[in-house]
């Protein structure tokens, strides 16, 4: 199940981001969160659902441990509500694992939940992860990741499809590189999240020959090379591509309705 909440936008500026479209101009209020997940719950409850079977992906569109996002109040009261669900998965920026994430770990643990952690590396081209404004290098990702593993927490992995400053002819070799950082990381799950130029930054940045957005064919290629490079690891890493605005990517391609629904298939089966 995954559970879209709304909060505080993020303070962090990565130059591709376009959640902060989903987000509230002020602090999230307290409470906000806890009531929106009894919505999704009752709806889970409807379905004959039982927590216990399922993965509860919290999505608030920014990072679950930025306080101005989810105030400690709210996580601890999920953190309760979640406790008996076979895994809660959550977005951070590496920056912002630390107590917080530690006691809301610690909270789930004590129902036998398990949290998982998703980081958004985006990819292991470390200058196009400074140009693309991070605010995190690849030793920062490395410390992360360490600092999961110490505390038993699972890491899920995102790596950007049509990375900005990178060449299109370049663009599968570094994905590949950036599947191999992620399985080096230890990531349990890696999401392929294809870029869109729906804010004004990327689109400056389409202009000037900085950003080519990715085509469906590219995507599929992608997934396929990142399959290849996990293959050569480790068979207990999933690979799929985030359903996220995936129709854009079948505009005017041929068949492209069939491949999409292909790829929603793959997403939707490894959740
Ligand atoms: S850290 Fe995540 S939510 Fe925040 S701006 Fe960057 S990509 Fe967006």
């Amino acid at each position: 199940m995954t559970v879209f909440m709304v909060g505080a936008e993020c303070p962090m500026r990565c130059v591709y981001c376009d959640l902060w479209q989903h987000t509230l101009d002020e602090r999230t209020p307290e409470g906000a969160l806890a009531a929106q997940l009894e919505v999704a719950l009752a709806r889970l409850d409807d379905r004959g659902w039982p927590l216990s079977d399922t993965r509860v992906k919290l999505y608030n569109a920014s990072n679950f441990f930025e306080p101005r996002a989810v105030p400690d109040r709210d996580a601890m009261a999920i953190a309760d509500r979640m406790r008996g669900a076979r895994r809660v998965v959550v977005e951070s920026h590496p920056g912002l694992l630390g107590q917080r994430c530690q006691r809301f770990a610690e909270r789930l643990a004590s129902g036998d939940t398990r949290l998982e952690v998703a980081m958004g590396l985006e990819t292991a081209h470390p200058k196009a992860l400074r140009q693309m404004r991070k605010g995190a290098d690849l030793d920062d990702f490395a410390k992360a990741a360490q600092w999961l593993r110490e505390r038993e927490i699972a890491l899920r992995i995102f790596l950007l499809v049509g990375v900005p400053f990178i060449d299109q002819g370049d663009q599968v070799a570094w994905l590949e590189r950036s599947v191999e950082r992620a399985c080096a990381l230890g990531a349990e799950r890696i999401a392929l999240i294809p870029t869109r130029a729906t804010v004004p930054e990327m689109k400056a940045l389409a202009s000037a020959g900085a950003f080519e957005p990715p085509t469906l064919a590219l995507v599929e290629q992608a997934l396929e090379a990142a399959w290849s490079v996990v293959d050569g690891v480790s068979q207990d890493v999933m690979v799929s591509v985030d359903p996220w605005d995936l129709e854009l990517l079948a505009a005017g391609v041929p068949d492209g309705a069939r491949r999409i629904a292909r790829l929603q298939q793959i997403a939707a089966s490894r959740r």
